[in-house]
């Protein structure tokens, strides 16, 4: 019996050299997540790059983690004394610091689905690894979500119309068209 054991275990060997592969890669290869997987929060902007969050904090009540940290201010129409605009979202309000703490967040979604305005989505983007904890805290500027051709960087006076009910009108718009703003 001694002498078929090692036997008996390369013959396991060999069978499971000609299975199929199950190990992935990572990171060498990244397997694409399933389609409504919740990864890293983007803030969206309108197509003139104008930001859709309007600071209201709605998303950082519904946060089970307290995860998150919005102050809102009030966009200004008049330039300031450089004749710089001063308008970062089509609302009366912004979002003048905006922060997720990825030490606490859970990926749960509830931020997104309190947001009125979609400006809050979440990516399919999970590697939020790091070493070090001031990193896990990503501010406005690491969650905005990138210039796209035509969009500019506010702050900017609004381009798709005179007023804020303007832009959810093109929003309608596009989307009966099929399109989509976010
Ligand atoms: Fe908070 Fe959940 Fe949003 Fe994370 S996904 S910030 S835990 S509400
Ligand atoms: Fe309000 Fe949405 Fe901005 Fe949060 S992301 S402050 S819910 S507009």
């Amino acid at each position: 019996e001694q002498f078929w054991d090692p036997v008996a275990g390369f013959g396991v060997t060999f069978r499971t050299m000609f299975r199929k592969v199950v190990t992935e890669q990572y990171p060498k290869e990244k397997l694409p997540t399933a389609p409504r997987f919740h990864g890293r929060h983007q803030l969206n902007r309108w197509p003139d790059g104008l930001e859709k969050c309007v600071g209201c904090e709605l998303c950082a009540w519904a946060c089970p983690a307290d995860a998150i940290y919005v102050e809102g201010a009030s966009n200004v129409d008049e330039p300031d004394p450089d004749g710089n605009s001063q308008r970062y979202s089509p609302g009366e309000r912004y979002g003048r610091v905006y922060q997720i703490n990825y030490l606490r967040c859970i990926l749960c979604g509830l931020c997104i689905e309190a947001c009125p305005t979609r400006a809050l989505t979440m990516t399919n983007e999970y590697e939020l690894a790091d070493d070090n904890r001031r990193d896990l805290i990503y501010e406005k500027s690491d969650l905005l979500a990138p210039l796209l051709p035509g969009m500019e960087q506010p702050p900017h006076p609004m381009r798709l119309g005179d007023d804020e009910k303007d832009y959810y009108k093109g929003e309608y718009k596009a989307a009966a068209a099929g399109g989509d703003t976010a």
